[in-house]
């Protein structure tokens, strides 16, 4: 089969990779669908080489299901990946977030430290399969089962109703989903990236309004919009000025969410921030099975749009391109697409 793999200092090639089976408790998901996320851009930047296929927002067809797979799976189902897989039997494992077992021994399948989606088939365990509601498409699927989800999770900590204006921090793929999924949710949205044409997209998707912050103005617009500041905000860039900002923007009570990753992690918090404005502060990581199952549906019963978020399709085969593009940021959801 064809594959992507990362070579190094932003170099990708497509390679022939051995067609994979399924053993006991495995499946092979032929793939439709494959989206880019900005976590893939971390390796694809980086200079580790591990020869596996990258990718991580798997969505296809199961083609082969081992011994004991899960009665209710069968050759030919629509499906999504949960794409990690830990002990599978302690606590947060059975939880459905095998991405946190606690015994550690977590596999994230995205070409870092197992094969990942980019790829015309993919073996993954069967349990961590999770059915495609027929509304939606495989680049959809794809979508919901990372970044999307990523998105839906972190305004769900929040509870984000239409009582909040929430303020999404970087306008990306899952900033993006964050604009979609919270208009969803009755609020109003203020759609914050510095990229001109993310902000233009924010405002065709939903955005009530929009702040572009490099003038250093972006409290006191954000506090003018809002009369004092946003209830909530969800921080996708994983860039350390927008990180304070989110603090910065929020009327007391508010509540944050980190879901962005970014390099680097580390930096300093004024927690005067935190403590004279009553702050709530979440991280969150994805999602778990279960809310990966819920998501998909949310997005079928509340009619999300979430195919205008698509803005670039590419062949596997393209794949230098794709990720070239994606890379300098000015696109909307990129998504392989296979026959
Ligand atoms: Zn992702
Ligand atoms: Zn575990």
């Amino acid at each position: 089969m064809r594959g992507v793999t990362n070579t190094g200092n932003r170099g990708v090639e497509v390679r022939d990779f051995p067609d994979p089976h399924a053993g006991p408790g495995e499946a092979v998901v032929q793939i439709r669908a494959a989206g880019l996320c900005g976590s893939d851009l971390h390796s694809y930047r980086g200079a580790t080489v591990t020869g596996l296929v990258n990718g991580h927002e798997p969505c296809g067809v199961i083609v082969e299901l081992g011994a004991g797979s899960p009665p209710g799976l069968a050759i030919g189902d629509r499906v999504m990946v949960h794409h990690y897989a830990g002990c599978g039997v302690c606590e947060t494992c059975a939880l459905g977030y095998e991405q946190l077992c606690l015994r550690g021994n977590s596999v994230t399948y995205g070409g870092v430290t197992g094969h990942g989606a980019n790829s015309e088939y993919m073996l993954v365990p069967s349990r961590t399969l999770v059915a495609l509601p027929d509304e939606l498409s495989f680049e959809e699927g794809a979508a919901v089962a990372c970044g999307t989800g990523t998105a839906w999770n972190g305004l769900q900590k929040m509870d984000v109703s239409g009582r909040d204006t929430v303020v999404v921090f970087g306008q990306g793929p899952v900033g993006l989903s964050g604009t979609l999924c919270a208009k969803a949710m009755g609020a109003r949205v203020i759609a914050v990236d510095v990229i001109p044409e993310r902000l233009r997209l924010a405002t065709e998707l939903g955005a009530d309004h929009v702040v572009d912050p490099s003038d250093g103005q972006a409290v006191e617009a954000i506090r003018d919009l809002t009369g004092g500041g946003a209830s909530a905000g969800l921080e996708t860039s994983g860039n350390a000025g927008a990180r304070a900002l989110v603090l910065r923007t929020l009327r007391p009570f508010g509540r944050a969410c980190y879901v962005g990753l970014g390099n680097p992690n580390v930096a300093e918090i004024d927690f005067s921030n935190l403590i004279l404005n009553v702050t709530t502060v979440y991280g969150s990581w994805t999602f778990s099975k279960a809310e990966l199952i819920e998501i998909a549906r949310f997005m079928v019963e509340a009619k999300v749009p979430l195919d205008r978020m698509f803005t670039h399709r590419w062949s596997l085969e393209q794949a230098d391109e794709a990720f070239r593009t994606f890379d300098a940021g000015a696109t909307g959801k990129c998504v392989f697409v296979l026959p």
